[in-house]
């Protein structure tokens, strides 16, 4: 059943009632006026507020009847996770006693609270423990509604008498399941009638007014007043039922003949409905009576005087109820009505407490969405709301029954796994998590991608704290954003040592960049049809004072994280036309950009520029960029504008990615690199079928492809046999200083033997 707490504050009611009574107070005026039709319609009006009112007040304690049966369910499942105790055990212990009796006193329109086993005998119920006898509910039709059928969770059942006082009740009855989904048994609330009597009576006792509430099939539950049959059911009536967003009006005939006018406002959370109606000989009285609109004015705003006075009353009154919703308020995030941080400390605290105490362990996630801000930033908040609400369902639809989703942070959640088992049982379900998120979303007309990153941590083995197990999982987490292709990643000291590396990145990146400490290799890129160089990728160096060279991998990431790879990007961007310039007209130099310089427009201004410093020919540069998370509209226009400056667009990495056959028709892509990991394991026949794939669909789109790592002379056959048009890797070359180069190009014969062209 679906959660869905609809405050609406007191200050709006009260202003609703103002406005009831303004209304009110002009529609006696125009009364005169418009004589009947209008009269009908400002009863319509009432009556639509008076049911959205009820339903609302009739909703909220549904919730909390719903709060209390889940919680007492949760309370079993963990005995029944962290103990040897077995459901009947369980479920007649003192703590259930308790916690029935408790929970049954604090709500004021619950009777009682009764645990029932599968076989329809109650173990426990909020009567308590001393003088408790069993008995037998398993001839009731709500129990057996919702222990036989497997798609019912919850019911409510029609008005039937109490086997225990014999008295008139609604039971609300929830299914119990073990966490393997096992059907144990049913948690039973009993409704007291009374309540809603109340609710309902103070509202229109002193008018004409009748009210009911109806189960979705129509049959009544609380009338008021409890004439028999007050509101009795119609086509129009039924049909009102099923529309959930508004209250709507039907025509009726009473229990005593009268013609009758009624608001239906159906749950939306819930299947009941609440109707509303008076007689249309009051409502037209009034209207038959010229002086009665003075008088009718003053009913009415009396009503809605006592309204807001009844409303003012029931805030108090309801405190109990109040803090029910209110914890659930505060433990919950109001976007995806998962557990927040709060709910999900507490919860961790038990975990430990019961895992310490059964010697079991348990395993924490902490899960990140990789540069969800730019989903935020390019189409906006509302479709980041969408997607994070997208991403909790995923989540809790992996996790089932097996442990505990919260949103622990804007772009953050964090699973605990209650059985942890062997490390790699924890790696398979991680691996689901992982592939389950990163499948498309379908987000209003868009089909969005978003990469997530887990760190994951063993409680209590790697902290006795919910604090220090956090504090595991978000460094493992850090690790695993540190490593590009990493998803996830187990807390272990290693971790700990590349925590420490990164924040010695972060003090010294600044620096390096201010410092000029970066310089460019290039590595040649053969073309496999005329058996010439075609030119040079350029691959950045950091040359760092006692550390020697350190290659781009260990320090992009960071650079990327830190926003300074915008401005080492123009400067490479500058370098590699610079030096390219020098060469023979005919090579061509590729840079590669990063997705994060690829987000802002700035990017075209840099390699304007950097063509205009060197002076050269657009069509001699290459821009690579990768797949990635997210290239929205803003990046497509993007790459066009860098596509009419001459510039060549090559899509790099190609197949480690995903959703890449699509993009390859979006984007104004000149060429693709085939992954080395493609290249590398060209003797798998999957990996070979791949690159035959991609060749093929890139020559139908008269794109190029580059092969990327070839080391090997087989690999470099292969890749000929299988179309590619150019290769790059240490067969050739590894990458060289600028000043390497000439002397390269110098060079005649490039392989042995050479089957092309001189
Ligand atoms: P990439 O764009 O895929 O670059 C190719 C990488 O493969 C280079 O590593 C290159 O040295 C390596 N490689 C080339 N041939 C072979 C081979 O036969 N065998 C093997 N095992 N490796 C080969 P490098 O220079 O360490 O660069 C790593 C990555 O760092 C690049 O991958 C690129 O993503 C990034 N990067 C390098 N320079 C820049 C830059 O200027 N800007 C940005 N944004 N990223 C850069
Ligand atoms: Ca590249
Ligand atoms: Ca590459």
């Amino acid at each position: 059943m679906r959660v869905g707490i609809r405050l609406v504050s007191l200050q709006a009611i009260v202003a609703l009632v103002i406005f009831v009574a303004t209304a009110a107070t002009i529609g006696s005026a125009l009364f005169i006026y418009h004589g009947r039709t209008s009269a009908v319609e400002r009863a319509q009006g009432e009556l639509r507020n008076y049911a959205f009112v009820l339903a609302e007040q009739t909703e909220q304690a549904l919730q909390a009847v719903e709060v209390v049966q889940k919680d007492i369910i949760a309370r079993i499942r963990y005995s029944l996770l962290f103990g040897d105790r077995d459901f009947n055990e369980i479920g007649t212990s003192e703590p259930i006693f308790a916690a029935l009796a408790e929970k049954a006193n604090e709500l004021p329109h619950v009777r009682g609270l009764a645990i029932v086993r599968a076989d329809g005998i109650t173990l426990a119920t909020s009567q308590g423990r001393a003088g408790y006898r069993p008995y037998d509910v398993s001839g009731r039709e709500y129990f057996r509604n919702v222990i036989a059928d497997p798609t019912v969770e919850t019911k409510i059942s029609p008005v039937i008498a109490s086997l225990l006082t014999n008295r008139e009740t609604i039971m609300v009855s929830r299914k119990i399941t073990s966490s393997r989904g096992l059907v144990l048994g049913v948690i039973n609330a009993a409704l007291e009638l009374e309540y809603f009597n109340n609710l309902y009576g103070r509202l229109v006792g002193n008018s004409q007014l009748e009210t009911a509430l109806l189960r979705a099939d129509g049959s009544p539950l609380v009338t008021f007043p409890t004439k028999p049959s007050a509101t009795p059911l119609n086509a129009d009536i039924l049909d009102a039922l099923k529309s959930q967003d508004q209250a709507r009006t039907a025509n009726l005939v009473g229990g005593d003949g009268e013609a009758r006018l009624a608001a239906v406002k159906a749950s939306s959370s819930f299947p009941v409905a609440i109707v509303v109606s008076d007689a249309y000989s009051s409502i037209l009285s009034t209207w038959k009576l010229h002086a009665g609109a003075i008088a009718g004015t003053a009913i009415l705003m009396n009503i809605a005087i006592a309204f807001a006075w009844y409303l003012g009353r029931r805030q108090m009154n309801s405190s109990v109820m109040r803090a029910a919703t209110e914890s659930y308020l505060a433990r919950h995030d109001v976007l995806t009505k998962s557990p927040n941080r709060l709910y999900f400390l507490e919860e961790m605290r038990r975990t430990i407490d019961a895992s310490v105490a059964q010697s079991r362990e348990f395993a924490l996630f902490v899960i990140d969405l990789n540069r969800f801000k730019e989903i935020n930033d390019t189409l906006g908040h509302p479709t980041g709301d969408l997607m994070i609400q997208s991403i909790a369902g995923r989540l809790k639809e992996a996790i089932g029954d097996m442990g505990f989703v919260a949103r622990i942070g804007g772009d953050e959640f964090a699973i605990i796994l209650q059985d942890a088992g062997a490390q790699k049982d924890v790696e398979a379900f991680a691996g689901e998590v992982v592939a389950k998120l990163e499948a498309p979303h379908q987000i209003d007309e868009r089909v969005l991608q978003c990469r997530c990153s887990i760190g994951i941590a063993i409680g209590p083995t790697h902290g006795a704290t919910a604090d220090d197990l956090l504090k595991a999982a978000d460094l493992a987490l850090y690790a695993v954003k540190a490593t590009p292709k990493l998803s996830y990643r187990f807390y272990d000291a290693e971790v700990n040592a590349e925590r420490l590396k990164r924040r010695d990145l972060e003090n010294a990146l600044p620096h390096a960049v201010e410092n000029n400490e970066f310089e460019l290799f290039y590595q040649p890129i053969v073309s496999l049809k005329t058996g010439r160089y075609w030119g040079f990728e350029a691959l950045v160096r950091w040359r760092r004072p006692g550390h020697g060279m350190v290659p781009p991998n260990t320090f992009i990431p960071t650079l990327e994280d830190m926003g300074l790879i915008i401005a080492l990007g123009q400067k490479i961007l500058v370098d590699a036309c610079v030096a390219a310039s020098k060469w023979p007209v005919s090579k061509h130099v590729a840079v590669n950009v990063s997705p994060i310089q690829l987000a802002s427009d700035e990017v075209i201004d840099h390699i304007r520029g950097a063509l205009e410093v060197s002076q050269l020919k657009p069509s001699r540069l290459t821009i690579e960029v990768t797949e990635s998370v997210l290239l929205g509209e803003g990046a497509i226009e993007r790459l066009r504008a860098i596509r009419e400056l001459g510039v060549s667009i090559a899509l790099d990495d190609f197949g480690t990615g995903f959703a890449s056959m699509s993009y390859l028709q979006r984007y104004p892509y000149q060429k693709i690199k085939i992954d080395r990991s493609f290249v590398a394991n060209l003797s798998d026949p999957k990996s070979q079928a791949i690159v035959t794939a991609t060749i093929n669909l890139a020559q139908a789109l008269k794109i190029e492809t580059t092969a990327e790592g070839v080391e090997t002379v087989e690999q470099l056959e292969a890749l000929r046999r299988a179309g590619a048009s150019q290769a790059q890797g240490y067969l050739f070359a590894k990458p060289m200083p600028e000043n390497d180069i000439p002397a390269f190009l110098s060079q005649t014969r490039l392989l042995k033997p050479a089957p092309y062209a001189a």
